[in-house]
């Protein structure tokens, strides 16, 4: 018997060509989304408005396979991170963000990354695998059925539960990876996310962080264009070939041509800068007038992120004052700046932290590629190439 097929993997336009060759209506695909995407419903048995027949069919073709938590932590703050095991000892993380005024889910879409930036833990870890539709989609089946499900214990008024979809209102492909260098798995989940039938998110919430693929950049502006981050970190080609080894084959110029083509299809006026604060590396005032500069060029907000340390980093946080002086000295030339809240910090949940390998560590020497080191400050940035 072929093995069955897992729901989660499948967007609108794929379902429905699946169905109408089994001889099905196409409205049969939206019906389907709904119970599983929308009531999280993974038992055919249970859609109780589709044929007999039609749920046996669905039950011998296909199956809605959700991801194992290893992990589940709550931190201090109400962040909630979980450690999914995807097999040959590979795992990823997801981390939900609750604010005031919304929740947002950060997803993972490699377990590991090739692009090895030397500030971040999830580029220590080497590169696994890329992770396929159903294994990103299933990271927001099954935080938001969790979500639910704890909301729905805590209500002690008889009141129903507030609106599912509200619960998770943002998500931000922030996790582990580098999502456009995953982008034919990653497509079909965005176009899940902000497909009406399934979460039915505003194209304005969800969020592909990248550290500049510039073709995909294209690419998704025609497929899906949701909103932009784009991680730049270091404003001149010479520093940022150091921190995002990516540069050295997409360089600045290159890549803020693509943001500016990016923009003419993008749901928001503007593309999110990424520029993570690093002591005595990317934060002087010389750093920051050449962002100025940068920013002249692009219609962007700038978020500056404080470093999350980790061991093997060798790398520092930058001092509040540092930071302070930076965002003012960006917002007195008219660049509108932001600095990110670390949040989750106390379970490893912040920005950076992800590393999800739980136990093959060994793959990260042998994954490392170009022993060049640099010395910065007191610790030193080792160089890596882009794999192929
Ligand atoms: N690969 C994509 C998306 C995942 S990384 C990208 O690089 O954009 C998501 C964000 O986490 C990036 O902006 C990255 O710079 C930030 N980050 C990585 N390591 C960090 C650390 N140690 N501390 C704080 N932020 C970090
Ligand atoms: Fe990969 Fe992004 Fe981490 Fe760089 S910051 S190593 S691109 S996940």
């Amino acid at each position: 018997m072929t093995e069955k097929q897992n729901l989660l993997g499948l967007d609108l336009d794929a379902l429905t060509a699946e169905l109408q060759a089994a001889g099905h209506k196409p409205f049969r695909a939206k019906q389907l989304l709904r119970w599983v995407h929308q009531r999280g419903e993974a038992d055919f048995a249970c859609m109780s408005d589709l044929a007999k027949d039609f749920r046996a069919e669905l039950q011998n073709r296909y199956t809605v396979a959700t991801l194992t938590p290893i992990v589940d932590k709550i931190s201090s703050d109400g962040t909630r991170k979980w450690l999914f095991d995807v097999g040959d000892n590979n795992a990823i993380e997801s981390v939900f963000i609750p604010e005031d005024d919304r929740g947002t889910l950060c997803i993972s879409s490699q377990a590991g990354c090739t692009v090895a930036c030397p500030f971040c833990s999830t580029g220590y870890q080497g590169f696994n695998r890329n992770l396929t539709t159903a294994e990103i989609i299933a990271q927001l089946w099954y935080a938001r059925a969790e979500l639910l499900k704890n909301q729905s214990a805590a209500r002690t008024d008889g009141q129903l539960p507030v609106e599912p979809l509200r619960v998770i209102s943002n998500v931000v492909m922030m996790g582990m990876g580098e999502p456009l260098l995953n982008y034919r798995e990653l497509l079909p989940a965005l176009k899940l996310m902000v497909e009406d039938n399934a979460y039915g998110l505003s194209r304005r919430r969800v969020t592909v962080s990248t550290s500049g693929v510039v073709p995909m950049m294209d690419r998704l502006a025609e497929d899906c264009p949701v909103a932009l981050a784009v991680s730049l970190h270091a404003p001149n080609d010479d520093l940022r070939d150091r921190l995002v080894p990516l540069n050295k084959k997409y360089p600045l110029r290159e890549l803020l041509a693509a943001c500016n083509r990016y923009l003419a299809h993008a749901p928001r006026d503007f593309i999110t800068f990424e520029y993570i604060m690093l002591d005595g590396v990317n934060d002087s005032d010389q750093h920051a007038d050449e962002l100025i500069a940068i920013a002249k060029e692009v219609r962007c907000k700038l978020n500056l992120i404080p470093f999350n340390p980790f061991p093997q980093s060798g790398l520092k946080r930058s001092s509040n004052n540092r930071v302070r002086a930076f965002a003012e000295r960006l917002q007195a030339a008219g660049v509108i700046t932001t600095t990110r809240k670390t949040r989750g910090d106390d379970i490893d949940a912040a920005c950076g932290q992800l590393a999800g390998d739980v136990k093959d560590r060994s793959r990260i020497t042998q994954k490392r590629r170009g022993d060049e080191v640099i010395p910065v400050a007191d610790g030193v940035i080792p160089i890596y190439e882009v794999q192929k």
